[in-house]
């Protein structure tokens, strides 16, 4: 639900925990029906550009960079060589600009259901597609779900799950038999990566529902990193890497830190952190 009301406010409502989040807006910069979703873009007064996909805030230009960060980082140093990697979703670059900050990967595929994302992130989020032309990048513009079924056995080394919340066209990524499907495509020692939502208000729904269908789906390790993002609903949110054949717990901590990527959140101690789940959590998961 949203509403940008008299006093030039975007405001977005959880109905379900009874909050909002709200940003003071300066112009409505797009407004764009889509075949699959409402793109609006706003330019906002303190956080830069605000995407917003069916009334849902997606990104700002102020604290993207978490997200991006920690949806592509800890699962590309927890890999012990990731050459392939493969972003369903993620259709405003940001998670690929981060992908491809890595120097050992040499092809990254992003799937996007709905090309306007990306033509929007290209007219006002400049700095997410930087990296668009790297040679190693190809963007398609298909259903994910379709692409992992079309995919070769065993040939994905990472496999990052951007998408929109579980309503609408993002549905089926967050289900049993997709997530089997996923499995089928990674290589032995793959890692999956998916943004999990809010920890403080799904750890007991969705993400507990997610882990246990990754456990199911034959990943044998699970790992849900929460971390701030003040945008989304409560403040805080999580990704939820699991390893096919592969401990998610552990990660290359010294190409973490010898690496001169120059990131804003990501930090070996940062994943050490993350890893380390606050006793609520876990009491949710078990
Ligand atoms: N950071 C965001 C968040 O967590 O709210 C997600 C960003 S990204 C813009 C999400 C993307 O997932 C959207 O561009 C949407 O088009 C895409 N998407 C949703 N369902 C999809 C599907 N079935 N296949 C491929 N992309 C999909």
């Amino acid at each position: 639900m949203s509403d940008l009301n008299q006093d030039q406010w975007f405001t977005e409502v959880f109905d379900s925990h009874g909050s909002a989040f709200a940003l003071r807006i300066s112009e409505k910069l797009l407004d764009v029906q889509s075949d699959y979703q409402h793109l609006e873009v706003y330019a906002t007064e303190t956080y830069g550009n605000l995407m917003v996909l069916d009334g849902c805030v997606m990104l700002t230009d102020r604290d993207n960079f978490l997200y991006h960060e920690m949806i592509a980082h800890p699962a590309l140093f927890t890999h012990e060589d990731p050459k392939r990697v493969v972003i369903i979703g993620g259709g405003d670059c940001g998670t690929l600009k981060e992908v491809l900050r890595h120097e050992g990967v040499e092809k990254v595929t992003q799937i996007d259901i709905d090309e306007e994302v990306t033509k929007a992130a290209e007219r006002f989020f400049p700095s997410l597609v930087e990296s668009n032309n790297d040679p190693r990048a190809e963007l398609l513009f298909a259903d994910g779900v379709k692409w992992v079924d079309d995919a070769e056995d065993e040939s994905i080394d990472v496999l990052i799950i951007d998408s929109t919340d579980p309503v609408g066209p993002a549905e089926g990524l967050f289900k049993t038999d997709f997530l089997k499907r996923c499995h089928r495509i990674l290589k032995p020692g793959g890692v999956l990566v998916q943004q999990s939502e809010s920890p403080l208000y799904h750890s007991g729904s969705i993400i507990r529902e997610l882990r246990s269908d990754m456990q199911a789906a034959g990943f044998e390790s699970v790992a849900t990193l929460p971390f701030p993002q003040p945008v989304y609903p409560s403040g805080w949110w999580s990704v939820t890497l699991a390893g096919k054949g592969a401990s998610v717990e552990r990660f290359r901590e010294e190409a973490a830190t010898g690496h001169e990527m120059p990131l804003q959140y990501y930090t070996v101690e940062a994943h050490r952190g993350a890893l380390a789940l606050p006793p609520f959590m876990r009491a949710a998961f078990a």
